[in-house]
């Protein structure tokens, strides 16, 4: 008798793939040429600078696209283990800088267009950023598909084609506005629609319960809305090698395109609606950064792009693999992993249940079986407010079947628990996938745990606390299950194309060979100690603080002195991260400036980043940096002393200026909040000293370069913790420092709010009743470590040698360590081989 498997997965025969003739490429001048009149259709005379940026995106994309054709069809005839990745973000910013000088083009693309009178420099500041993300997270998913391809791993991402990205930020009058971000205004050259390759994803309806043929009870998701996902594909070139691996975002588009009864009743806007909500799905980012809105339409669109992407994976393995008895089944595992990048895509897990149970049949313990195999969870955070869960009510309204897939996943382990720890009541409660103490919840990050056979923090010591806190009843339960792969970032974008003058300065040096393999770079480690080295370090430094500072007088106004020290804040206003902290700082040496302090050390302090437009907290933190700032830099009698300076609209292209010009890192969130962090590591990278406490990857930041080259202060993680259990009183820190107590007397009383003295009580009140994130326990600490670093950075010579010593000790968090971690032990894939190699890189 024929298994359910049998009768239902429609086998394929393998598919050999043929060679594929790719015509031959010609010089980037003539393509540059022939793409301004045959896809712009523009003479080189009626030329736009944005057409010049489309010919030369045109010109680096087709020899990523001849690269990436043969990619693809190497991945069919090889047949390796892929992995996918899931993520809800990819904050990618410019695609053609980074394609250009991943293919080793760069040189010959500049030349082209120079030979044409044109700079392409210029050109490139028509790319508008691709935000499709909040911050580190999606970052971070960019950085770890770089080095993928890097390393010829086969792998692809998967993600969401927002119509509107993360929201461009504008200050008015001290104050954030948030502006939509259109960023397809001008179409996207580095995307490809694909018409083709749509998926079928439903939602509501109901679930009814029929027998088989064989007797058993299956059930049947019925009378369900659809909605088509329609996929656009992305190239992500490797550097230095000929793998172009893809990035496929899904974009929502309406089952019928209008209901012809309204419209033939002459109800155009009824006829439209239908069509207009489904496809509200793919609109736009949720802009929030480590919190979670229960809203629908987020676990619309997590469910969306999760099952067409599942749906994908499944096609392409059984359009390669012949599946006749639910044996065939088994290799499943063995070629593919997937990978989820936080909760969002966990109801992947649900999903591939699913996908192999409902639709091919499989039995319910082996496809769970496979399931596991399969899957793979990155946590990103411990903080409570970002821990997913969904009602049991909106959950089961949107997706009835899925529901019930997890109630059955949840029976089989709490079974499980309660067979291996009989009688513990409490922990099922704690464990359940479905939390019943608030209104009966779906736990996202338990459904991940359950699902995945590994779990990862995302350094050392927050893996170490998820251990320890948010996951420690599920180290009991599966011992092992849990590890750390600590974050990484590629040193393509934020050291090679970010910093050119320091790149070059490396690569005269000790050749080119750390882009690839970022170990080599602590062969700079001797020339720490080399005058002339130290002197051309410096000279970078400064040439990248006039471009910074450039930048800044054109979008702020305020003028710079390039000679102090750039302290530098950049990532997403929180209160965890603390920038109030630093603010508490600023208005210290702004006091002590005007009450004729000497030997004050000039400085430049640059805050950059967004504020959830729903966080009111952070938005207010916004306003109070930007009122410090009007002070500040219009009293006489601080002079060039202290300036401070918001950077608006914090995104990739702007880090990528950012992180070169600063000559110290402020990480200085709470210990034991921040995950990981990876701007820590480009900052780092770029020759800035850090000054933070020992939190997130700041730890092994740490370790790397040795405790006399970084500024470490304030309350360790245990620390934290004994001071809340002992009883908190910021108020008596208050109290006993007269310092401390000035400043906040100061922005309490409207010192920098004239117009609106009682503006930022609330910020003072909270510090003084609550203080949630410890500023008050930390600030003389903090204030003793930041006058250490201002005594080092009037002796050049050391502050240089310093930071080349971090920049030589990096190699740690290169994304392309962190690639091959996953690789390893978790995904358990090795590089594809590649028959012929034409990348044109510099070795
Ligand atoms: N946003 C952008 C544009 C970044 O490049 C980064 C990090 O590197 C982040 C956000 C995250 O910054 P952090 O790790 O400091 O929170």
């Amino acid at each position: 008798m024929k298994t359910p498997a049998e009768t239902k997965a429609k086998p394929k025969k393998t598919v050999k793939a043929k060679s594929i003739a790719i015509p031959k490429l010609g010089p980037i001048q003539q393509a540059l040429k022939n793409h301004l009149i045959f896809s712009s259709f523009k003479t080189s005379e009626a030329a736009t600078p944005r057409d010049w940026y489309d010919a030369a995106s045109y010109s680096v994309r087709d020899h990523v696209v001849e690269r990436w054709v043969q990619t693809a069809e190497s991945y069919y005839r090889d047949d390796p283990k892929r992995v996918y990745y899931l993520s809800l973000e990819f904050l990618i910013g410019r695609m053609l800088s980074n394609a250009a000088l991943n293919l080793g083009i760069n040189e010959e693309l500049k030349d082209g267009m120079a030979a044409l009178g044109r700079d392409l420099e210029n050109a490139v500041e028509f790319e508008t950023d691709a935000a499709l993300g909040n911050g580190g997270l999606g970052r971070l998913a960019a950085c770890f598909l770089d080095s993928m391809a890097t390393m010829d791993i086969p792998a692809a991402g998967y993600g969401i084609r927002y119509e509107y990205g993360m929201f461009r930020q504008s200050i008015e009058n001290g104050q954030q506005v948030e502006n939509p971000d259109n960023w397809l205004r001008y179409g996207n050259i580095w995307e490809f629609q694909r018409p083709e390759a749509t998926y079928n994803i439903k939602f509501h309806g109901h679930v009814v319960k029929y027998p088989n043929d064989q007797g058993e009870e299956v059930q049947h998701w019925v009378d369900a809305e659809h909605v088509i996902a329609m996929a656009y594909d992305v190239p992500v070139p490797g550097y230095g090698t000929d793998t172009v691996n893809n990035l496929r975002l899904w974009s929502a588009k309406a089952a019928r395109e209008f209901d012809l009864r309204h419209f033939n009743d002459g109800n155009y806007e009824k006829a439209v609606e239908e069509r207009n909500a489904t496809e509200n799905i793919s609109k736009v980012l949720y802009p929030n950064d480590t919190s979670v809105l229960g809203k629908e339409l987020r676990l619309k669109q997590q469910y969306f792009f999760v099952s067409a992407s599942i749906q994908d994976i499944l096609r392409r393995f059984l359009s390669t693999h012949e599946i006749k008895t639910q044996d065939d089944w088994k290799i499943l595992p063995e070629k593919i992993a997937i990978q989820l990048n936080d909760t969002h895509p966990s109801v992947g897990v649900a999903e591939m249940m699913y996908q192999l149970v409902d639709v091919h049949q499989l039995p319910w313990a082996f496809a769970w079986e496979l399931v596991v195999k399969i899957f793979a969870y990155t946590n990103h955070t411990l903080m409570p407010e970002a821990l997913e869960t969904w009602t049991v009510d909106l959950f089961g309204r949107l997706l009835p079947r899925h529901l019930e897939i997890i109630y059955q996943i949840n029976h089989e382990f709490l079974h499980m628990v309660n067979h291996h720890f009989p009688g513990d009541a409490e922990l099922l409660r704690r464990v359940s996938i479905i939390d019943e103490d608030h209104g009966r919840r779906v736990r996202m990050a338990h459904l991940a745990v359950v699902g995945s056979h590994t779990v990862n923090g995302v350094a050392a010591l927050h893996s170490e606390l998820l251990k320890s806190t948010l996951f420690a009843d599920f180290d009991r339960i599966f011992p092992g299950k849990l590890t750390n792969v600590t974050n990484g970032i590629t040193p393509r974008r934020w050291l090679n194309q970010a910093n050119p003058g320091l790149t070059a300065l490396i690569e005269a040096a000790i050749g080119s060979g750390f882009k690839k393999d970022l170990t080599q770079i602590k062969k700079i480690t001797p020339l720490a100690d080399d005058p002339d080295f130290r002197k051309a370090f410096a000279q970078v430094k400064l040439a990248n603080k006039q471009r910074l500072a450039a930048k800044i007088e054109a979008k702020t106004g305020v003028k710079l002195n390039v000679h102090s020290l750039f302290d530098v804040q950049i990532k997403r206003i929180h209160e965890y991260k603390r920038q109030l902290l630093n603010v508490l700082h600023v208005i210290t040496l702004y006091n002590r400036i005007r009450r004729g302090d000497k030997d004050i050390t000039p400085r430049t302090i640059i805050f950059g980043g967004k504020a959830a437009p729903g966080y009111w907290m952070a938005k207010h933190i916004i306003r109070l940096i930007n009122d410090v700032a009007t002070i500040v830099n219009e009293d006489i009698a601080v002079g060039d002393k202290l300036k401070v300076v918001f950077y608006p609209n914090y995104e990739v292209s702007a880090a990528e200026i950012l992180f070169p010009g600063s000559d110290l890192s402020e990480q200085i969130s709470t210990a034991g909040t921040e995950a990981s962090g990876t701007g820590n590591m480009k900052m780092a990278l770029n020759g800035a000293l850090t000054i933070g406490t020992l939190d997130g990857a700041n730890v092994e930041i740490k370790e790397e370069v040795g405790d006399e080259n970084i500024f470490i202060f304030g309350l360790t993680t245990p620390q934290v913790a004994e001071v809340k259990a002992s009883g908190y009183q910021p108020r008596d820190y208050y109290n006993s420092n007269p310092e401390l107590k000035h400043v906040l007397d100061m922005i309490a009383d409207g010192y920098f709010s004239i117009d609106e003295p009682g503006r930022y009580k609330v910020i003072v009140d909270n510090l003084l009743n609550n203080d949630q994130y410890l500023l008050l326990a930390d600030y003389a600490s903090y204030i003793e470590a930041q006058e250490r670093v201002g005594k080092l950075y009037q002796k050049p010579d050391d502050w240089t040698r310093m930071a080349i010593l971090n920049v030589a000790n990096m190699a740690k968090f290169s994304s392309d360590r962190a690639i091959a971690d996953y690789a390893k032990e978790i995904w358990h894939v090795t590089p594809q081989a590649k028959t012929k190699t034409k990348a044109k890189a510099k070795k």
